[in-house]
């Protein structure tokens, strides 16, 4: 028979998934997968309740219900001060992996070299060689995820059509600082690129800080595509909507890729989503201040327990070195062993690096949206197994 897809068929299933299952296989807490244990505020779910009770449950328009672009051009103006048109300028997805894959298969050109961070979110390397895309990877490591200037600047060129930007960033927990951004922002206008900026986790920033899209910088508001997502902004990460918001010439040819793979987005979500997005700023900062409280408990956990814990700046994960307790396994064989013998599972970060990169093979990634207790709990088995265990698949 004829051979199938061959970027598709090249890669494995996702890590996620992966975990998930061993996870729920061993019935062992699971700290891999990015999804918090709760069901997600109680007035949203109202509101999705009522709309499918209530209706109408047909197609809603292609773009998006205008209440809840409506909410997606306040959002952007109360947080960013940008300002926004709701009906040339944002359309709602089917969740931010949408969002991605529509900007991808809308901008990119067979051979068009597109600039992607490592560690990297799983779905943009398959996408972005799947659309056609050359992929000129830039490197970043633990502890510290520094993004190197001249590196990043190295991998731009003629033929750069974009750079994936996520910010904050998953897996490392780093928020790009201004001035890394005023550089990105140079070498994308000195190369009339574009940014696609994968913002899902926009809200959740620590220590007082605010994130700060790239969108917002001088030159990038015609360059720039921003996505969201109602999954981490509203802790439903089932619910699938995503949002962008990208200059009308941008999103008029977006469209068309989300026109012809998914349409629309479930109407009910698109409704609850909408009062979320308008609610006070009270949700946001309280959000943001909870899982902080989160990160902190597990931080001081995992110390407690002897782990060099990494600095984490946002989003649902921290990490940390599993050399740190005299593991000489690579991430994957702790990752395993944990869920086996200590009952907590977590992602190896060597799976965020594209094939053969090799070089960080010892951080694995813990998600914190978590009941208290269940970190807690969590640590006490870490700490535990780390006492009395074996420190390597070998020993
Ligand atoms: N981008 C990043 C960086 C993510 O961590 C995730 C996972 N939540 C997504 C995109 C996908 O978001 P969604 O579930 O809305 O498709
Ligand atoms: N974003 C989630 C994470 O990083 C995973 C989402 C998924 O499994 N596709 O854990």
């Amino acid at each position: 028979m004829k051979p199938v897809n061959s970027v598709l068929s090249s890669f494995g299933v996702t890590v996620f998934e992966t975990m998930s299952r061993l996870a729920m296989e061993q019935g062992a807490i699971n700290l891999g997968q990015g999804f918090p244990d709760s069901n997600g505020p109680e007035n949203l779910r109202r509101v999705a309740a009522d709309a499918v009770i209530d209706g109408p449950n047909q197609y809603p328009p292609m773009l998006g219900i205008p209440e809840l672009r409506q909410a997606i051009a306040a959002h952007n103006k109360r947080f960013y001060g940008l300002d926004v048109d709701w009906m040339t300028e944002t359309m709602v997805t089917s969740g931010a992996t949408e969002a991605i894959n529509d900007c991808l298969m809308a901008l990119i050109e067979p051979g068009d070299e597109v600039v992607l961070i490592e560690p990297l979110y799983d779905c943009y390397l398959p996408l972005v060689r799947r659309a056609g895309g050359v992929p000129k990877l830039v490197r970043m490591e633990p502890p510290e995820w520094q993004l190197n200037g001249d590196q990043l600047s190295a991998a731009f060129s003629r033929k750069t059509k974009l750079i994936l930007l996520n910010s904050p960033h998953n897996p490392s927990a780093k928020v790009f600082n201004d001035d890394e951004l005023k550089m990105i922002a140079r070498l994308v206008i000195q190369h009339d690129a574009y940014a696609v900026c994968d913002e899902v986790y926009e809200h959740i920033v620590f220590d007082g800080k605010k994130h700060r899209p790239l969108m917002t910088f001088p030159g990038m508001r015609e360059r720039c595509v921003r996505i969201g997502s109602a999954g981490k902004t509203f802790s439903m990460t089932a619910w699938k909507v995503g949002y962008i918001t990208a200059p009308s010439e941008l999103l008029s040819v977006i469209a068309k890729a989300h026109q012809f793979v998914t349409f629309t987005t479930p109407v009910n979500f698109q409704k609850a989503t909408a009062f979320g997005l308008n609610q006070d700023d009270d949700y946001f900062e309280n959000l943001a201040g909870e899982l902080e409280a989160k990160r902190d408990l597990l931080k001081a956990a995992l110390t407690d327990a002897g782990f060099a814990v990494m600095k984490t700046a946002g989003t649902y994960f921290l990490s940390i070195d599993i050399r740190s307790v005299g593991y000489t396994g690579s991430d994957v064989d702790f990752c395993q062993d944990i869920t086996l013998n200590a009952g907590v599972s977590a992602i190896p970060l060597s799976a965020f690096y594209g094939p053969g990169s090799g070089v960080v093979d010892h951080f694995v990634r813990f998600c914190f949206c978590k009941q208290d207790s269940v970190l807690n709990d969590a640590a006490a088995k870490l700490k535990d197994w780390s006492m009395n265990k074996p420190k390597g698949p070998l020993d």
